[in-house]
Order: structure tokens, then C-alpha cells, then sequence
């Protein structure tokens, strides 16, 4: 018997660090957490991989699916879809699995709204500095796209206290650890634990 799996829905404006830090997130618990790959009609960074960092479809595909009620929640972020498949966060919750989701706050929203006890954590940047250069480093081409990312976080980091846990991520090492001890934690919250124990010791 095995206890519920918990979602956390990490948002933060582009180029904060939240696929850095899920990526670190995921290699140290190995199992016990999984990530629900998202589809998106954006084209593939240089590193990204279909199947692994997003299902990348065309946006035939993509309306196909929003048709067939394929979909959790999906959003028109910078220009393109992005969405959660039904099918994405089944397979992980299933096998009693925690669930990192990467969402932006439209997607937080409505998966606060399905999923009430799901938790949700905000990583804000060290400043908007640095956040420029960040977006800067990971697509030095692409000026008018980082100018609009830009524009948004300004308006996205007004909305941090909409969430349950801020992070920022200044020290990288320090981030990790501290999303690391909201998922260790909250295995210990009683809501989860407690229809197992109930289970374990007939109470
Ligand atoms: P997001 O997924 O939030 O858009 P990324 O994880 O792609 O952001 O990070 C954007 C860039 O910033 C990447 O080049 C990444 O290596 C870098 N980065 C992430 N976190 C830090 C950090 N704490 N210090 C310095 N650079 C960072
Ligand atoms: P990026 O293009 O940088 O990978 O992601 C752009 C934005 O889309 C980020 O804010 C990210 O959280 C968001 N995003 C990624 N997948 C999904 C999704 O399935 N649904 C929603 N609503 N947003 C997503």
C-alpha cells in the first residue's frame, strides 16, 4: 500500500532557473519523484530532446488535442501553446509518485483549481539584472523574444504571493536545497500520511 503522490507546481518568469533546478531535483531523487512532460508548438533549444524536456508538436497536433480534451490545462505562453496532457500526470501519480510540474501561473491557477491539495512554489530571480542575463546566456540570437520574457516577468513576479513557497534563486546549490526540503517535508504532512498510518494501525 502506498501513500497518494503530492503535486508541486514550479512557476517562475523565464530564464529564473526552474528547468536547472527540476533537472538537479529529479537526478538526486531517483524514483520517488517524476515530472510531467509537457507539449508545446515551440521549437527545441539547442539540448532540448522530444519526449524528454517537452513533447514538441506542431500546432495542428496541439489543437487536435485541445479538441479531443487531451489536455489538463494549456495556455498561449510567449506566442505559442504549451499544455499538460491528462495522460503526462496519470502515468507518474499512478505508481504513487510525487509530480514536479513546470507551469506558468495560467497553469498554476487551473491546476490549483483541479488538484486543491497540490502545492505550489514561485522562484523569483535574484534581480531583473541578472534575469536579462540569464535569458541573454541561454539565447544570445534571439533579442526580441527575451525583450518580450522580459516584459512579462515584471508583470509574473507581482503575482509571487499568489504561492505557497518563494524561493530565490540566487546560489544555485542553496535553491535546490531549499525545493528539496518542501518535498521532503510535506511526505511528512499529516494529510498524506495519515490514511496509511490508519491503514498500518486500525485507527
Ligand atoms: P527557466 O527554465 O526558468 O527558463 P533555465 O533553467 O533555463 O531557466 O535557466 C536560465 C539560464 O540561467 C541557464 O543558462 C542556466 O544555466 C542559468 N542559471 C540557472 N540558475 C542559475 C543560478 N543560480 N546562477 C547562475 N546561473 C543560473
Ligand atoms: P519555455 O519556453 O521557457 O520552456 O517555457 C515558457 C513558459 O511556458 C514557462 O513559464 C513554463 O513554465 C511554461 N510552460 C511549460 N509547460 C507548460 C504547460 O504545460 N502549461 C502551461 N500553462 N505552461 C507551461
Amino acid at each position: 500500500m502506498k501513500e497518494k503522490g503530492q503535486i508541486f507546481v514550479i512557476t517562475a518568469p523565464s530564464g529564473a532557473g526552474k528547468t536547472t533546478i527540476i533537472k538537479n531535483i529529479l537526478e538526486k531523487d531517483v524514483g520517488g519523484i517524476g515530472y510531467s512532460i509537457s507539449h508545446t508548438t515551440r521549437k527545441p533549444r539547442k539540448g532540448e530532446s522530444h519526449g524528454l524536456h517537452y513533447y514538441f508538436v506542431d500546432r495542428e497536433n496541439f489543437e487536435r488535442m485541445i479538441e479531443a480534451h487531451e489536455f489538463v490545462e494549456w495556455a498561449v505562453v510567449y506566442d505559442q501553446l504549451y499544455g499538460t496532457s491528462i495522460s503526462s500526470i496519470n502515468r507518474e501519480l499512478s505508481s504513487g509518485k510525487d509530480l514536479l510540474m513546470d507551469v506558468d501561473i495560467q497553469g498554476s491557477q487551473e491546476i490549483k483549481r483541479q488538484f486543491p491539495d497540490s502545492l505550489s512554489i514561485f522562484i523569483l530571480p535574484p534581480s531583473l539584472d541578472i534575469l536579462k542575463e540569464r535569458l541573454q546566456k541561454r539565447s544570445p540570437n534571439d533579442k526580441m523574444n527575451i525583450d518580450l520574457r522580459l516584459k512579462k516577468a515584471a508583470e509574473e513576479i507581482q503575482r509571487c504571493r499568489d504561492y505557497d513557497f518563494i524561493i530565490i534563486n540566487d546560489d544555485l546549490k542553496k535553491a535546490i536545497k531549499e525545493i528539496e526540503a518542501i518535498i521532503v517535508a510535506q511526505r511528512a504532512n499529516k494529510n498524506r500520511r495519515l490514511p496509511l498510518i490508519k491503514k498500518m494501525f486500525r485507527l
